[in-house]
C-alpha cells in the first residue's frame, strides 16, 4: 500500500467526515492570495497548504529538487518531476500533517505562512493544458446517443467496441470552477426550415466527465501499452464538456464536433493523483467482442468514483439531476492512453484526456440533459417550479465527485460554470 493512503492516518488539521480532502487525498492545485503570485498547493479539510512556504521551511529538502517549481501558475513544472518524486512529495506533505508531527503543528507562526483557508484564496486552472482528448467511452451514453439519431436496433457504430472513439478539442477555453460564459451563437437548421439560421444555441447541455492528465511525455512515434499507461497519468479532475447540440447537429457530418464543443469546457482546480485514487480500483466491463492485443489489460483498472450533477438556476436552490459513477466506462484510461499513442502519436506533461459523457444504465444516472431529458421529450422538474430540458441562461451548473471506502472520502471538489446570456 501507498504509505499517504494510510485510512488510519489524522491530521492535526481538523477535516470534516464529509470533506472531500483528509490527509489520504492531498490533491494538488494553483491558488493565488490579493497581491502576491500564484503558488502550487496541496488541499486538506478546508485548507490550502502553499507548497512555496513548506519548502522554503525546508520541508521538502528530500525533494532534491529547485524549490522555483512550487512558485509558478502551473502545476507542469511539479508534475514534470516524475512520478517517484510527486509520490515522495506527497509522502513529505502527509508527514508534516500528521496528527503527531510537532514540526509543524507546533509552529505558529510557520502555520500562519504556510496554510490559509480556502475561503481566503482563489483558486486557479491547475495545469496548463497543451492537447485536449476527449473520447467517448461510456456505453451506456454511447448506446442511448445512438438510439436518439440514428437505428435503435444498431445503437452502436461498428467501431465503437473495437476502439476508444475519440476527437481532438480545443484547450483555449478549458475553464477553472467558478467561472462564467456566454451562450455560444452559431449555425444551426431548424428541422422545418430548408436553409440553416445563425444565432443563440437553443439547446445547450452539460457532459458530465472526468479528465486525467498527463504525467509523463513519450517522444514521437513511441507508444504507451496498457501495461505501463499509469505511469503516464498523473491524476484525474472533473470535467463538463458544454455542448450545443442544435449547432452539434447541423455541423458534425462528417469530421465530428466542432464549435459546438469548443465554446467552453469546465474543469475542477484539484489534480487527485492516480496514487490516491488506488484504493478504489474496480473490475471493468467483460469487453465483447475481445479487444486487439494492444488493447487487452490485466487488473482492476476502473475507479468508482460516485458522481453527481447540479442545476442551480438564478434566484433558487440546488438540483441534483443526474448521479452516476466513473465505474461505467466500458473503455478504461489505460486502454485510451494505448490507443492514443498506438499510432505514435507524442503526449506531453500536461495533456488532459476526458472521459467522454459518463452515463449509468439507469434514467437517472445518464450523464446529459439530451439524455435525461431523452432530447427534449421529458423535462425536469426543478424544486423552483420550473423545469429543463436543456440548460437556461443564469443557471448554473455544478458537477462533483467523491471516492469512499473503509471511512475515508476523496473528493474531487467541484466544477461550476454558469451560463449567461448570449452576447
Ligand atoms: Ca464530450
Amino acid at each position: 500500500m501507498i504509505k499517504a493512503n494510510n485510512p488510519d492516518l489524522k491530521s492535526w488539521i481538523e477535516v470534516d467526515k464529509n470533506s472531500d480532502f483528509p490527509i489520504q487525498n492531498l490533491p494538488f492545485g494553483i491558488f493565488v492570495r490579493e497581491g502576491k503570485l500564484p503558488r502550487a498547493c496541496v488541499a486538506i479539510g478546508d485548507c490550502v497548504v502553499d507548497l512555496a512556504e513548506f519548502a522554503l521551511a525546508g520541508y521538502l529538502r528530500d525533494l532534491n529538487v529547485n524549490l522555483q517549481i512550487f512558485e509558478n501558475s502551473f502545476l507542469n513544472p511539479v508534475i514534470g518531476m516524475g512520478k517517484e518524486k510527486c509520490r515522495l512529495l506527497r509522502q513529505l506533505v502527509s508527514d508534516i500533517l500528521h496528527a503527531e508531527n510537532p514540526e509543524l503543528r507546533d509552529r505558529q507562526d510557520m502555520r500562519k505562512k504556510i496554510i490559509h483557508k480556502m475561503s481566503d484564496v482563489k483558486m486557479l486552472i491547475p495545469v496548463r493544458i497543451g492537447d485536449y482528448t476527449d473520447f467517448y467511452s461510456s456505453i451506456d451514453h454511447a448506446t442511448n446517443v445512438g438510439k436518439m439519431f440514428r437505428d435503435p436496433a444498431n445503437a452502436l457504430l461498428p467501431n465503437w467496441k473495437h476502439l476508444p472513439v475519440a476527437y481532438h478539442g480545443r484547450s483555449s477555453s478549458i475553464c477553472v470552477s467558478g467561472h462564467s460564459f456566454h451562450r455560444p451563437k452559431g449555425q444551426t437548421k431548424p428541422a422545418d426550415a430548408d436553409l440553416p439560421i445563425f444565432g443563440p444555441c437553443k439547446l445547450l447541455d452539460f457532459e458530465l466527465e472526468m479528465a486525467f492528465i498527463i504525467g509523463k511525455q513519450t517522444q514521437l512515434g513511441e507508444s504507451v501499452s496498457t501495461a505501463v499507461a499509469d505511469d503516464y497519468i498523473f491524476g484525474l479532475t472533473l470535467f463538463n464538456d458544454w455542448s450545443a447540440r442544435d449547432i452539434q447537429t447541423w455541423e458534425y457530418v462528417p469530421l465530428g464536433p466542432f464549435l459546438a464543443k469548443n465554446f467552453a469546457s469546465t474543469i475542477s482546480p484539484w489534480i487527485v493523483t492516480l496514487d490516491a485514487l488506488e484504493p478504489f480500483r474496480t473490475a471493468g466491463y467483460t469487453q465483447e467482442p475481445k479487444v486487439l492485443p494492444y488493447l487487452e489489460y490485466k487488473g482492476e483498472k476502473n475507479i468508482d468514483i460516485h458522481l453527481e450533477v447540479s442545476i442551480q438556476p438564478e434566484k433558487s436552490e440546488e438540483n441534483i439531476v443526474s448521479k452516476s459513477n466513473y465505474k461505467f466506462m466500458y473503455w478504461t484510461m489505460e486502454q485510451q492512453l494505448a490507443h492514443h499513442t498506438s499510432n505514435g502519436c507524442n503526449i506531453n506533461i500536461g495533456d488532459l484526456m476526458a472521459s467522454g459523457t459518463i452515463s449509468g444504465p439507469t434514467p437517472g444516472s445518464f450523464g446529459s440533459m439530451l439524455e435525461l431529458s431523452w432530447k427534449g421529450t421529458k423535462p425536469i422538474q426543478l424544486k423552483d417550479g420550473t423545469d429543463r430540458k436543456f440548460i437556461n441562461d443564469n443557471d448554473t451548473v455544478i458537477m462533483r465527485g467523491y471516492c469512499e471506502k473503509e471511512g475515508v472520502r476523496i473528493g474531487f471538489g467541484e466544477a461550476s460554470g454558469k451560463v449567461l446570456p448570449a452576447l
